[in-house]
């Protein structure tokens, strides 16, 4: 109970803060990107990206498609889920992708998606590679190679599209937690430093809607991990860090510091974890520099509106994130 409290005390004077400081930083940043809308979809488009006029790219959104997901209330919801689930229809989930690359301007383009395993994996996209039924494993992938569209799905991973400006070459990565950890970001940058010459202050990067901090609370596991790989990590954690790092909080040990009875100790520590800040300082860490990183600023959990959350909802869709060289 004093733990939901001191959250409650913690969420409020975020919020009394958040108020005080306007416009603030992240409200600028929202006002950067927008929703185009195009063919009954709405498409979220990084200015950055948009700007540039060899390359595609959009971030699908929820609403507009013609899956339908059971609301409550023996209600339905049409939905664009553009990734195979169960409760979803091949059908469905195949004309809601036509849809989405159509409003994009991609209709033409080959769409080249991945069996994705939260892991560092980065895949290179060829024309002259050979064309194979199933998708490769992997969380990245990345092209010089006009005519592919780059495709990455989420529902609160944060997915990331690059753009090299002078090499013109583009890359799409699924960046949760894990991926993070294992910083796909800066592995993917460094693949296409060394096979295209890609120089990273050439980079721009974009980062789609995720899972803010505001709704990802994580527990000593993943402190821990970020804690051993990275020195800067508390930066991206809200809550007690220190503790859930160093392991003072493992419930294994709780009842014996503590001399409760098994079934009485307090429930575990938690801290709010924000990818989004993690991934930018992965990124300018590698040397993008920061006013060519910018972020989307939506929280897919807070903006079910907008947005799928598989955390908030679990059964729910896939948003897709693309980008592709004309
Ligand atoms: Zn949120």
């Amino acid at each position: 109970m004093t733990m939901r409290l001191a959250s409650f005390v913690a969420n409020m004077t975020r919020m009394i803060a958040k108020k005080k400081s306007s416009p603030s930083k992240h409200q600028v940043k929202r006002a950067e990107w927008k929703l185009r809308r195009a063919g009954g979809l709405q498409i979220l488009e990084a200015p950055a990206l948009e700007r540039i006029g060899w390359l595609v790219h959009g971030f699908s959104t929820r609403p507009g498609g013609t899956s339908e997901l059971a609301s409550g209330d023996a209600k339905t919801e049409r939905v664009l889920n553009l990734g195979f689930t169960e409760w979803d229809s091949r059908e469905h989930v195949e004309e809601n992708r036509k849809k989405f690359f159509h409003a994009i301007g991609a209709d033409k383009m080959r769409a080249v998606m991945l069996r994705q395993i939260h892991s560092d994996v980065a895949l290179r996209v060829d024309s002259q590679a050979a064309e194979s039924a199933e998708a490769p494993q992997g969380d990245a992938l990345f092209t010089r190679e006009p005519g592919s569209l780059l495709v990455v799905q989420t529902a609160d991973c944060v997915p990331i599209l690059l753009a090299d400006t002078k090499r013109r070459a583009v890359a799409a990565i699924h960046a949760g937690w894990r991926g993070t950890l294992r910083r796909i970001t800066a592995k993917t940058l460094g693949r296409m430093q060394m096979e295209f010459g890609t120089r990273p202050e050439d980079m721009i990067a974009a980062l789609g809607p995720g899972i803010g901090r505001c709704c990802y609370e994580v527990g000593s596991d993943v402190a821990r991990d970020f804690h051993a790989q990275f020195p800067n990590a508390r930066e991206w954690f809200e809550g007690p860090f220190d503790a859930l790092a160093s392991g003072e909080n493992d419930p294994n040990w709780l009842p014996w510091l503590t001399m409760m009875p098994p079934g009485h100790q307090p429930p575990p520590l938690r801290a709010h974890l924000d990818l989004i800040a993690a991934n930018r300082a992965i990124l300018a860490e590698a040397g993008v520099p920061p006013r060519r990183i910018s972020s989307s600023g939506f929280c897919t959990a807070c903006r079910r509106d907008l947005f799928f959350s598989y955390r908030r909802e679990r059964t729910t869709g896939r948003l897709m994130a693309a980008i592709g060289i004309r």
